[in-house]
């Protein structure tokens, strides 16, 4: 099935960009301004990460904070006005060609490209307990701003001690009655201004030095409680909690690309050192699929702008 209004499926794109977070609608409005008419692919989450968040304080230009998803919005319309094009399609597999192009499948759906900007984020990472994919939807989550206003006057926990963490939990204390940090340390991992933030507002309590060690369910199998192990003096115990918010960092998707790209331990695509260029001749990655170190949404539209460059160079034979 074509997505509609695109109809392009067998036009070769100058640029295709994989993914529509910052990084992604960076990478379309400079394509989008050099002529070069990108396609963008939107994957699973239109508007990435930051549609999940809520206020945006640390956005230059916006000295009183913009709600993530308006940001996002923004940066659509803005790709769009230049002619950016959008397709709701999920990138599947990605080969290049004898001839240096490449083929990109999506369901049913084919696209051909003369070069590829990856732009496709992280997804948020889990403990790897066993009812955990049941549980999805029904008491656990990693997302506060989709999910929190159902748990009002309820105690709720959050697992993880970074800034991601530090905002949900700060975000829960809106509706919940009690929300329990969860953190495998002693200390916050968050920035000094969140970490302050959170360990002032009396609605949240940190349980230091433990983990989950398994979500208890009633008999509706919704989440009633988190068994608890303290790291410390290896003691166990129950917190009822009605939900589970995770928040212990992300894993890239990066998975499709198969040998097109060098990947590190953790999964993020290896780049050319100071470029956005990959091991694949006309192959760009931007954003926090190749990026574990600052993974903030200014430098994902940075490296953004910095791939559609290098794309639009490499088209131009100046490569
Ligand atoms: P993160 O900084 O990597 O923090 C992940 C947290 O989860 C850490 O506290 C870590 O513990 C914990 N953790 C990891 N694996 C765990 C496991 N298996 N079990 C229990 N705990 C585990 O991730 P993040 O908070 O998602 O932030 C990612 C990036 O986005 C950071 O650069 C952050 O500054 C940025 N960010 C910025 C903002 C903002 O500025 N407004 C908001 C959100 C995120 P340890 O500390 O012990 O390693």
């Amino acid at each position: 099935m074509n997505t509609p209004g695109i109809s392009n499926q067998n036009i070769m794109e100058n640029v295709i960009i994989i993914g529509t977070g910052c990084a992604g609608y960076t990478a379309a409005i400079y394509t989008a301004r050099a002529n070069l008419s990108p396609l963008l692919l939107s994957g699973t989450q239109p508007g990435g990460q930051l549609t999940t968040t809520t206020e945006v304080e640390n956005f230059p230009g916006h000295p009183d904070g913009i709600m993530g998803p308006e940001l996002m919005m923004r940066m659509q319309a803005q790709a769009e006005k230049f002619g950016a094009r959008i397709a709701w399609a999920s990138v599947e597999t990605v080969e290049r060609r004898e001839d240096g192009s490449f083929l990109l499948k999506a369901g049913e759906q084919s696209f051909e490209a003369k070069t590829v900007i990856v732009a496709t984020g992280a997804a948020p990472r889990h403990l790897g307990l066993p009812n955990e994919k049941e549980l999805i939807g029904h008491g656990l989550t990693s997302c506060a701003t989709c999910d929190g206003a159902f748990y009002r006057d309820v105690p709720v926990c959050v697992i993880g001690g970074g800034d991601s963490a530090c905002e949900e939990a700060d975000f829960l204390t809106r509706f919940a009655s009690t929300v329990y940090l969860i953190h495998r340390r002693d200390e916050l991992r968050a920035s000094k201004i969140m970490a302050d933030r959170v360990l002032a507002n009396p609605k949240i309590q940190p349980v230091w030095n433990s983990t989950v060690s398994e979500y208890l369910t009633d008999e509706k199998n919704e989440m009633r409680a988190v068994k608890l192990k303290n790291l410390v003096d290896g003691s166990e115990s129950e917190l009822a909690v009605a939900c589970v918010f995770v928040a212990i960092g992300h894993v890239p998707n990066s998975g499709f690309l198969g040998g097109l790209v060098d990947l590190d331990e953790n999964g993020y695509i290896l780049q050319t050192p100071g470029r956005t260029a990959t091991k694949t001749p006309g192959l760009f990655a931007a954003g926090d699929v190749a990026d574990h170190y600052y993974r903030q949404a200014i430098t994902a539209a940075g490296q953004g702008c910095a791939a559609a460059l290098e794309a639009e160079r490499y088209l131009s034979g100046h490569a």
